[in-house]
């Protein structure tokens, strides 16, 4: 999956004091949903280097984290976010705002995986410029990864939501979704937010039941992931059906849901989203889902 870039390590803590970026470390400049960068004649992705910018960084940059590769010499690359927009015209020509979605297509995949995590803190940033308590203007603690309220104390840690996917099963059979209104047009699990006062078995329970109508039973834990660009924090759950077959489709969710049968499942790229990682292992281990 898209955070799986052994051998290197991603170090996300927080490093206080002033920072002095290496000319090879990566800078991001978000607009909205979309992110700086450059589109190769090879159609490769890139983002902007530090050296890019000939003039000097134009703006104070804020650092995010670092990964790293044990084996390799000089193998510390450092990640920074420039808070302004405008910062884009410190570039030289050829560099453009492309949409985040992007992201998922740039190699090698630590990159990738940075650029969505780098998205999530980007956003944390920016909808926190004032304290939701009082309103007054936040400031960045030099001792934790936090934004801080001056005048009353509260403290803001970055958002991190978590929300359960879904793989339903019933024998051989994988119950595949389409979403409505979403970017993504391709064979998905049942998902959702966990609400409130709710354990993310429950979440799995009342997901399946308000989007297909199904009672499911033998909830058991798969892996998670991190997904920056929508600040997720993702639980895989496998369940099994039991009671009626006969989905019943929420339209206001869904724009489609079938079984599919095992020997009818496609091939999905898994080396990204938890998603088709769990979608392929209910295709290429029927031994674990035998009952
Ligand atoms: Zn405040």
């Amino acid at each position: 999956m898209i955070q799986d870039i052994a051998p290197e390590v991603f170090r996300n803590q927080f490093v206080p004091g002033d920072h002095h970026p290496d000319p090879h470390d990566v800078v991001f400049i978000f607009d909205g949903r979309t992110v700086l960068c450059r589109v190769l004649e090879d159609g490769e992705i890139v983002f902007p280097r530090v050296a890019d910018f000939a003039g000097g960084l134009p703006e104070t940059p804020v650092y995010l984290f670092a990964i790293e590769d044990p084996a390799a010499e000089g193998g510390h690359l450092e990640f920074y976010l420039l808070r302004e927009k405008d910062s884009a015209r410190a570039l030289g020509d050829g560099w453009q705002f492309g949409n985040i979605r992007l992201m998922r297509t740039i190699h090698p995949k630590d990159l990738c995986f940075a650029g969505m995590t780098g998205f999530q803190l980007y956003c944390w940033y920016r909808d926190n410029t004032f304290c939701g308590r009082c309103g007054a203007k936040t400031v960045y603690s030099d001792k934790e990864r936090a934004i801080k309220c001056p005048s009353c104390g509260n403290t803001i840690y970055p958002k991190v939501q978590p929300a359960v996917i879904i793989g339903l099963t019933d024998g051989d059979r994988i119950l595949m979704s389409r979403y409505a209104g979403r970017e993504h047009k391709g064979n998905a699990l049942l998902a959702g937010f966990c609400e409130i006062g709710e354990t993310a078995e429950e979440t799995v329970a009342r997901e399946v039941m308000e989007e297909v109508g199904l009672t499911v039973t033998n909830i058991r834990y798969y892996k998670s992931q991190p997904w920056g660009i929508e600040s997720d924090l993702l639980l895989g759950y496998y369940c099994d059906v039991t009671g009626a077959r006969e989905i019943r489709l929420d339209e206001n969710e869904l724009a489609a849901a079938q079984w599919v049968q095992r020997d009818d499942i496609g091939q999905e790229d898994s080396g990204v989203s938890l998603t088709a990682e769990m979608i392929m292992r209910f295709k290429e281990h029927p031994e674990e889902f035998a009952s």
